[in-house]
């Protein structure tokens, strides 16, 4: 933490507040940050205790309504239901490996029935964790940063060879402020939180940050190029605005 920052807590609110002195601000500002719920308050270089915490105590009933829409978080726990692909899924955590899991990957995904019935596409699917118990939400987030890699470097290759271009590289990170980016160097930055979503989605944010290799921009130009490749975008543009948010409540913490 930086000299320019400092926490601020209050007794009738449930998280510590953020204070960041900011050369630009002109006045005090508050702000709860969806994907981290942390509250923010900027403030002008100099400002004086006091006045911070008059202005906090202000707006602490404003700040608590904010907090209290959010969504729930959802750790990655035993038992709790994730998005894959946009299909709930439940996790088990298994423990360590034994003798029935030989040849059995970290991560397993098993849908519904056994060997004798056909899996049924509305029954539960779940994520095996194998491992110890410990480190399974470490793993699982590992495994899915892959398994978006993996899906987003498929898509990203369709659409990049269908509209003639190339990348440098593509990586996954835990971006929190945008789904993809596109460089200057044609380096292409996705969220791996895309593969909660389902396929369309991520596939349109493919072909988005694809099309931005040639078109830096959001011009008619380019809402074209992605067009040309993905015809029907609107209604996984429409998921993503609507939705988005939400997919930053699972794992939050790890
Ligand atoms: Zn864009």
């Amino acid at each position: 933490m930086s000299k320019d920052s400092y926490h601020l807590s209050h007794e009738n609110l449930a998280r510590p507040v953020l204070v960041k002195k900011s050369p630009r601000a002109k006045r005090m500002t508050l702000r709860v940050s969806p994907t981290q719920r942390d509250v923010i308050l900027t403030i002008p270089v100099r400002t004086g205790a006091r006045k911070v915490s008059a202005f906090l105590e202000q707006h602490i009933e404003w700040l608590n309504q904010q907090l209290a829409k959010l969504p729930e978080p959802v750790p990655f726990e035993n038992g709790r239901f994730i998005p894959f692909l946009g299909q709930p899924h439940e996790l088990v955590f298994c423990g360590p490996r034994t003798k029935k899991h030989v040849g059995q990957g970290v991560v397993t995904r098993i849908m519904a029935g056994d060997e004798h019935t056909k899996p049924d596409p509305s029954a539960n699917v779940s994520l095996q964790i194998l491992g110890a118990v410990d480190h399974a939400p470490r793993r699982l987030k590992d495994w899915l940063k892959k398994e978006a890699k993996r899906k987003l470097v498929e898509r990203v290759d369709i659409h990049a060879r269908r509209l003639g271009l190339d990348y440098t590289r593509l990586g996954v990170r835990d971006q929190r402020s945008r789904w993809g980016s596109c460089s200057s160097q044609k380096s292409l930055s996705f969220s791996w939180r895309l593969i909660l979503a389902p396929e369309r989605v991520l596939d349109y944010v493919a072909a988005h940050e694809v099309a931005h290799l040639r078109e830096m921009n959001h011009s008619e130009r380019f809402w074209a190029l992605v067009a040309k490749t993905l015809p029907e975008h609107n209604e996984a543009r429409q998921w993503l605005r609507q939705n988005g948010q939400d997919l930053h409540r699972y794992g939050a913490n790890e």
